[in-house]
C-alpha cells in the first residue's frame, strides 16, 4: 500500500541553529496580564515574595518585558542532548486520512525524559546551581515532570525530592524508577513529611493524591528550608518562556519546508508544550498580522478554557501559592483519573488564559477515547507511539485534516507531539481492549470548588 514518496519527510537543524535567546510573548502583547496577588493582602506580589521559592533570575524572567532573553550557554549546551528536535511532514498519516491537508508535527519525544519537560528542567536546575541552591522540591502527576527534573538535577549536581500524587506512585512505578535511577528521591503524596500531607492524611486516611496537593508539599518543603527551592513544570511565565525553544526551531523549520501553518494545536494541561510550540508564531501574529489561527486541545474531564471561569484562584489545594488570574476549575476540584495524567490540572497558564480570554486563541475539549483512535491511528501511520497528552492535539489535528478532505481546500497543519508514551503502554492496552471509559465534566462537583474561589 506504501507508495514511494520522494517529498521531504524529515527537517533536521544542525546544533548550531539551537535558539540563543527565548522569545517573551509579554513584549508583544496587545492587552496587559493581571498581576500575580498575594493571598494574604490581595495586593500585587513582588519579587522577595517568591524569593523563598525560586532563584532571583528566574524572578526576572517571570516579570521581563523583555522580547528575547538570552541562553545560557551551559543551558544551550545541555540541550544539545536533544536539540534541534525533529520536525516530520506526516505524509502517511495524510495518506492514511486522505486528506489534501499537509500535516507536520514537532517531536519532543527525542529528549532523554522523553517530553518537552527537560526544555525547562535544564534551565531551572541551572539557575539554582548559580544562586548556589543545593536541593530542589518538586512534584509530579503521572512522572513527566518529575523524570525531567530528575534527570536535570543529575547534570547540574542538585538534591531532588518529588512529591509524587499517590495514586501515580502505587500504578506507574516505572516513572519513579526512572527518577531513582536519575538520583532523585520519589515519596507519594500526600505524605508525612510535610505538614500539609500529614493535615490531609488524618483526615482523608488513603487519599489518593492529586497536583494540588503535591505542590502544596513541595512549595512547603521548599519554603521552610534555606538550602532548597521549588520548581514547578508549568503555568509559570518562565516556564512557558523556556518552552519558546520548540516554536522558534518549528519557524525555522517550516521555512526550510516550504511553508506556515495556517492552523497550529497543542495540548493543554498547564499550557507549557502549547505556549512552547505557539508563541513565537503568536508573536508573528501580533507583530507582522500572520494568520496563523491557533488552538488549544484538552482533555473534556478537566476542561479549564473551555468551562473554566476566568478569575483569581490558587494554584494549589493547600492555598499557599499566589493568588492567579486563570481559567480555573477551582482549586478544590479534583479531575477524573484518565490517562493523561499531565492534563489533569484545575488551572491554566495566566498567559494561555488570557490569549483564550481575548480571543487570540481558541481551545477544544476531548474525550479520552477519542483521543486514545487518534493516537493509535498515529503510531500505526508514523511508528511513533505518542504520549496520552498530545493525542489530544492529534485529534484536533486530525478532524481539521478531515474538515479539509470535506471542504475539499487545501490547509497546513502543524502541531506539538509533545511526548512519547512508551511509559504508558497501560493505558493503550485498556484502549484496545475496549475498556477505557469516558469521563463527564461534572458540573456540580465544580460549582462547589468554583464556590470556594478567592475574594479579592
Ligand atoms: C506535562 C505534560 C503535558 C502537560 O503540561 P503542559 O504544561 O500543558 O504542556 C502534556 N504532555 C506531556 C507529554 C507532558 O509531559
Amino acid at each position: 500500500m506504501a507508495s514511494s514518496d520522494s517529498r521531504q519527510t524529515k527537517f533536521i537543524l544542525d546544533e548550531s541553529r539551537i535558539p540563543r535567546t527565548w522569545y517573551n510573548i509579554a513584549a508583544d502583547l496587545p492587552v496587559a496580564p493581571s498581576p500575580p496577588l498575594h493571598p494574604g493582602t490581595g495586593q500585587p506580589i513582588g519579587p522577595d515574595d517568591l524569593a523563598p521559592l525560586f532563584p532571583m533570575a528566574l524572578i526576572g524572567q517571570e516579570v521581563s518585558a523583555e522580547r528575547e532573553i538570552e541562553i545560557p550557554e551551559p543551558v544551550r549546551d545541555a540541550y544539545r542532548l536533544y536539540r534541534p528536535s525533529p520536525l516530520y511532514r506526516a505524509h502517511r498519516l495524510e495518506r492514511a486520512l486522505d486528506t489534501p491537508a499537509h500535516i507536520y508535527y514537532k517531536y519532543e519525544g527525542v529528549s532523554p525524559a522523553g517530553s518537552h519537560k527537560p526544555n525547562t528542567a535544564i534551565p531551572q536546575a541551572f539557575y539554582s546551581r548559580e544562586a548556589g541552591v543545593r536541593r530542589i522540591a518538586t512534584e509530579t502527576g503521572a512522572g513527566q515532570w518529575g523524570s525531567a527534573m530528575a534527570f536535570a538535577g543529575a547534570l547540574f549536581d542538585l538534591e531532588v525530592k518529588v512529591y509524587m500524587v499517590r495514586a501515580s506512585y502505587d500504578q506507574k512505578p516505572y516513572r519513579r524508577i526512572l527518577m531513582e535511577t536519575y538520583g532523585a528521591e520519589v515519596v507519594a503524596s500526600p505524605s508525612v513529611t510535610t505538614e500539609y500531607g500529614r493535615k490531609v492524611l488524618s483526615e482523608t486516611p488513603g487519599n489518593p493524591g492529586s497536583l494540588g496537593i503535591a505542590i502544596s508539599e513541595a512549595v512547603e518543603d521548599a519554603a521552610t528550608r534555606d538550602d532548597t527551592k521549588y520548581a514547578l513544570g508549568s503555568v509559570l511565565n518562565h516556564v512557558l518562556l523556556h518552552q519558546t525553544v520548540v516554536g522558534q526551531e518549528a519557524l525555522e523549520q517550516m521555512e526550510m519546508a516550504g511553508e506556515m501553518p495556517d492552523v497550529i494545536v497543542a495540548c493543554t494541561g498547564g499550557g507549557s508544550n502549547f505556549a512552547g510550540l505557539t508563541f513565537p508564531f503568536l508573536g508573528r501574529n501580533f507583530r507582522e498580522g500572520a494568520g496563523h489561527r491557533i488552538i488549544a486541545a484538552e482533555p473534556e474531564a478537566a476542561p479549564s478554557l473551555t468551562r473554566g471561569v476566568y478569575a483569581y484562584d490558587f494554584g494549589d489545594t493547600g492555598r499557599l501559592t499566589p493568588l492567579i488570574k486563570m481559567h480555573t476549575l477551582g482549586a478544590d476540584f479534583i479531575p477524573e483519573p484518565i490517562h493523561a495524567g499531565g492534563l489533569r490540572y484545575h488551572g491554566m497558564a495566566p498567559l494561555v488564559s488570557l490569549l483564550k480570554e481575548h480571543g487570540f486563541i481558541e481551545a477544544r475539549s476531548i474525550h479520552q477515547r477519542a483521543s486514545f483512535e487518534a493516537g493509535v491511528a498515529f503510531a500505526r501511520a508514523e511508528g511513533i507511539l505518542p504520549a496520552p497528552e498530545p493525542t489530544h492535539a492529534l485529534r484536533v489535528a486530525m478532524d481539521e485534516a478531515i474538515a479539509a478532505r470535506e471542504a475539499g481546500e487545501s490547509k497546513v497543519i502543524l502541531l506539538n507531539l509533545c511526548g512519547h508514551g512508551h511509559f504508558d503502554l497501560a493505558s493503550y492496552e485498556r484502549y484496545l481492549q475496549g475498556s477505557l471509559e469516558d469521563y463527564e465534566y461534572p458540573t456540580e462537583k465544580v460549582e462547589a470548588a468554583l464556590a470556594g474561589l478567592p475574594t479579592v
